[in-house]
């Protein structure tokens, strides 16, 4: 298969791919909107990602310097005010202290790009650089479940190959890197990785064969052998994979859910910084 020369993978696609190479290819590569519910209740899904959504605008507003007291003034649903208080007061610990906040990188990967949005990257030059994701799940997801997640390699590993201009011009080693999973609803437990050199040239190998991998697939993309994932995805029935949506309750990480976000990720944004 030969994707389009302008196809960009991001950790959303390539984790789409890892859990189901048939959603990848309905979703990426054929682009299907396919009308169904990804999870229930619905109208609780989806406030719950409107909430997150919101809380996400809030936090990059705050942090491009819009006063506590204006934003707290447009803060009228009760989950996003305790995330919001919980963001306040309990906020991650030892930041450094410039932030550049909803930044995007990119870098060639296998006659493509990889690119990533991330929430924020704090910034020490020449020292060090944290990532921090916010998550807005309802559980906190198992430490071992993020690490084995395309995020938790794709963010470091682009910040590393992508991230030289936020470092002064120099690129960032990878032991200057580290990645924090901040969780609104458990605001003192975040989820921290460190990141090295070895793990850097892991991350390499593995994400270069995969993208080898999808190019290198006919039109035999194969539904997954895990009917769980079925539950939550919404081409079941076109798959004939089932007709209700799973719990929300029991997901793992529901943030992971309507991961279009990722798709929306334009050339115009990734201009601003490129590698
Ligand atoms: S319904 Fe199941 S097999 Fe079909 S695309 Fe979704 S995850 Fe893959």
């Amino acid at each position: 298969m030969t994707l389009p020369t302008d196809f960009q993978f991001s950790q959303g696609s390539l984790q789409d791919y890892v859990d189901c190479p048939r959603r990848f290819q309905l979703r990426y590569v054929l682009q299907l909107a396919w009308p169904a519910l990804e999870a229930e209740p619905a109208l609780e899904n989806e406030l719950h990602m409107r909430q997150g959504a919101a809380f996400h605008r809030l936090v990059h507003r705050h942090i491009l310097g819009i006063s506590t007291q204006d934003l707290s003034r447009t803060v009228q649903e009760a989950d996003l005010r305790r995330w919001w208080h919980n963001y306040l007061e309990h906020g991650p610990e030892d930041l450094p202290e410039t932030r550049y906040p909803e930044t995007v990188l990119s870098a060639p990967i296998g006659g493509h790009r990889l690119v990533a949005r991330y929430d924020l990257i704090a910034v020490e030059a020449g020292e060090r650089a944290v990532i921090v994701d916010w998550k807005t799940s309802r559980k906190r997801p198992r430490p071992s479940w993020l690490l084995e997640r395309l995020q938790t390699r794709v963010y470091p590993y682009l910040l590393v190959r992508a991230g030289a201009q936020l470092n002064g011009g120099q690129p960032f080693e990878p032991g200057q890197v580290e990645m924090v999973y901040w969780f609104t609803d458990y605001p003192d437990d975040p989820v921290r990785f460190t990141y090295d050199t070895a793990q850097y040239k892991a991350d390499e190998v593995y994400l270069t064969a995969l993208v080898a991998e999808i190019e290198g697939l006919s039109d035999d993309f194969s539904l997954t052998a895990q009917e769980r994932r079925c539950r939550y995805c919404r081409y079941r029935s076109l798959c004939q994979r089932g007709v209700r949506a799973g719990a929300l309750d029991e997901i793992e990480d529901e943030t992971e859910l309507g991961d279009d976000l990722d798709i929306s990720l334009d050339l115009e944004q990734i201009a601003e910084i490129e590698y």
